[in-house]
């Protein structure tokens, strides 16, 4: 079985100030943490944390790109621009966005073509509701939406990025899913990826994201298909942050 290296990344949601990320930056390179890491600060701070994060082990992504190239599309920020400014990841599908943005499964898979293209690595979030959850339509749920992104692009494309399940009851609530519905969900994934691509399916690394913290940390990443984590609230503190990288690295 391929050995994933873990992944930790920081969405940082609508948060935060210039002085505010000195300060983050600052506490987080006293002491790096030894998995690979991403911070996702909003846009207009991506250059910002790229810059300070330059040479490090950890890397500076979006939130969100924009799934056309460049021309008349008011407010939106395109893949090649995110690169220039030093963004090297991407989130795309996050809860968040499906449900205020409209951003729907089609949508999502053009934004994943897009940064692919540009050659942003893009963390692909499926989720399902607390409904579709209490209905018993998790699994269809997270497959038809992983089947819009597979109708584009390939898995072993979709291997230089990560795949995140966020329940989206989980996401900001403190209510985590238990480490073993996380693991049921994120060997789900991995075996609709390995019927298209074993090998892909075994490099690519899917995190857990909702309402991760240091405490409950640990437990979820000794799953076995539970490569990492994408943590929101959690992350805003550097401190809380380094704890759940360092819970990955047990
Ligand atoms: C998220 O924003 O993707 C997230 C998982 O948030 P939280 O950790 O706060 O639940």
């Amino acid at each position: 079985m391929t050995q994933r290296a873990r992944l930790l990344a920081a969405n940082w949601k609508m948060n935060g100030s210039r002085a505010d990320i000195a300060r983050w930056l600052a506490d987080f390179q006293a002491r790096p943490p030894a998995c690979e890491a991403v911070v996702f600060p909003p846009a207009v701070y991506i250059a910002q944390v790229a810059a300070a994060l330059a040479g490090a082990a950890a890397q500076a992504g979006a939130q969100d790109v924009c799934e056309f190239t460049a021309g008349a599309w008011t407010g939106e920020v395109s893949a090649e621009m995110l690169v220039d400014v030093g963004a090297r990841w991407v989130i795309i599908g996050h809860s968040e966005r499906r449900a205020s943005f409209g951003h729907t499964d089609p949508i999502v898979a053009g934004k994943v073509v897009r940064a692919l293209a540009a050659g942003l690595r893009p963390i692909v979030c499926v989720g399902e509701t607390r409904e579709q959850r209490e209905a018993g339509l998790t699994q269809r749920v997270i497959a038809e939406q992983l089947d819009a992104v597979l109708q584009r692009c390939t898995p072993a494309q979709l291997s230089a990025g990560a795949i995140a399940y966020e329940p989206v009851w989980a996401i900001g609530t403190g209510l985590s899913a238990t480490p073993q519905q996380a693991q049921e969900v994120h060997a789900a994934i991995r075996a609709r990826l390995a019927a298209r691509d074993g090998a892909a399916a075994q490099a690519t690394r899917l995190l857990y994201g909702g309402s991760v913290k240091p405490g409950n940390a640990g437990e979820l990443f000794s799953q076995p298909d539970i490569d990492g984590g994408l943590v929101g609230g959690a992350s805003l503190v550097a401190a809380d942050f380094l704890a759940i990288c360092a819970a990955g690295m047990q």
